[in-house]
């Protein structure tokens, strides 16, 4: 960062009577943290950085080698709006560097940066477009209840949808955070909501994530209510996704997708990246759907993806290639949940998109039919696999691929496996409501 750029920063910081910095980062579970330095420091923190101890961060640093240092990255300053005007509070994305000046491994923005420049090497820009949905909960005693927030369907407008105030306050928020809101919906499920913002390179797109999530969380506080992201919150109603559209452009600006001579007018690079996704799609599930309450999600009926195949017609298919075409051209990922770092995530899919394209792989011949109206029969004939069950499976496949453990980094992986464990462990020896209510009485 030169010198002027800091000097720029600091006169904006001024002029917008900024008396807070938050500086922020994602630990290994895509949980956004911050420190909030005053506004005199920043003229420290853009220079030099700020240290922090870094041990007490879930994955992070071991008591050793605990010190790191946070630099803001000066393209993410953004004045957070639900802020009192008098108070202006303003935030930056910053990245991890170790005392000794190296970026941090586990720095879930620095794996994502390396395999951004990986494609670049190849000549390709990552473009991703998230889709989030999440539940509205009433809070109640202050706490977040089970008790929806309304009856709505689909498409539903007022006053069957009483979210459309939430709705209009969390994108105004986000418009003032410089976020570039397509269309925002009522989702399936009864309280149920999505809000698409445009698709952008990936790393913004993934600081995109992790600030959406906050901003609803805050802007839906205020209203009393609890925005969730949780994956599966209520059984028997659709989860919440975070179907995650993927492209690749030249560095001219051309759709690397698009061809408009090409059987379905899809590119051989978007053809081999498909098949990479595929192939790798087992170990990019343990980041993509990192709780054990994602895999309650993947089950048939509720518009989730289980099995694994791609289609350009059939929607219940994982890799789906919705109908746009030109600039547009994409392909959709839907199993992402939005439980998920999407740092972590968008790094693993770009690097199976990328292995596709380097070994020259071809996917298997497209889904069209709907396969949840298959038999197991007529799946196994067509060879179509399914998507792994549970937290423990998804880690194991993840552990098998080395393809993708590399892309994530030894300290990543060591850490994701440690989670995967310990999750696990507690879930299995705990007992639920499911089996007191299914054996008490019986045996
Ligand atoms: N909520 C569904 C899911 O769990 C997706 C619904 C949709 O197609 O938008 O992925
Ligand atoms: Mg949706
Ligand atoms: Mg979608």
């Amino acid at each position: 960062m030169s010198g002027d750029d800091v000097s720029r920063i600091l006169e904006q910081i001024e002029k917008d009577r900024v008396k807070f910095i938050r500086l922020q980062f994602t630990d290994i579970i895509g949980m956004a943290k911050n420190v909030a330095i005053p506004a005199k420091q920043a003229e420290k923190a853009l220079t030099d950085g700020i240290s922090f101890d870094g041990s007490s961060i879930q994955g992070f640093a071991r008591i050793e080698e605990s010190d790191m240092v946070l630099k803001p990255d000066i393209s993410t300053y953004r004045i957070l709006p639900w802020r009192p005007d008098t108070m202006r509070a303003a935030r930056f994305i910053c990245d991890i560097y170790t005392p000794k000046g190296k970026p941090f491994e586990g720095d879930p923005r620095y794996i994502l940066r390396k395999q951004v420049e990986e494609a670049a090497k190849m000549g390709y820009i990552f473009n991703t477009g998230p889709e989030l949905e999440f539940f509205l909960f009433r809070q109640e005693d202050g706490k977040p209840s089970l008790e929806l927030q309304d009856t709505g369907g689909y498409f539903d407008l007022a006053p069957t949808d009483l979210a459309e105030d939430v709705r209009r306050d969390i994108i105004i928020a986000l418009t003032d955070m410089g976020f570039d809101i397509e269309a925002s919906h009522h989702e399936v499920a009864e309280s149920q909501h999505e809000i698409d913002f445009k698709y952008g390179d990936a790393l913004m797109t993934a600081d995109n994530v992790i600030t959406f999530k906050f901003a609803t969380k805050t802007i839906a506080l205020q209203r009393g209510l609890h925005a969730s992201f949780m994956a599966k919150p209520i059984f028997g109603i659709n989860g919440s996704g975070m179907h995650t559209n993927c492209s690749l452009s030249t560095m001219d600006g051309q759709n690397a997708f698009y061809d408009p001579a090409a059987p379905l007018q899809l590119s051989d690079i978007a053809m081999k990246f498909i098949a990479g996704i595929l192939k790798h799609v087992k170990a990019i599930t343990r980041v993509a759907n990192p709780t054990i309450n994602s895999y309650k999600r993947l089950v048939p009926g509720y518009e989730a993806p289980v099995y694994i195949g791609w289609s350009a017609s059939n929607r219940t298919a994982l890799v789906r290639v919705p109908a746009p075409r030109g600039r547009s051209t994409r392909v959709e990922l839907r199993s992402p949940d939005p439980t998920c770092n999407p740092y972590l995530t968008f790094a693993a899919i770009l690097a199976a998109g990328l292995d596709g394209i380097k070994n020259d792989l071809e996917p298997p011949k497209s889904a069209d039919k709907n396969i949840f109206h298959m038999t197991a029969g007529q799946r196994k004939d067509e060879g179509i696999d399914t998507l792994p069950g549970s937290l423990f499976e998804s880690n194991q496949f993840l552990m098998a691929d080395p393809l993708i453990c590399n892309a994530l980094g030894s300290h990543i992986v060591e850490n994701l496996n440690l989670i995967a464990e310990i999750e696990w462990d507690s879930f299995r020896t705990a007992v639920t409501d499911w089996e007191t209510k299914r054996y008490l009485a019986t045996y």
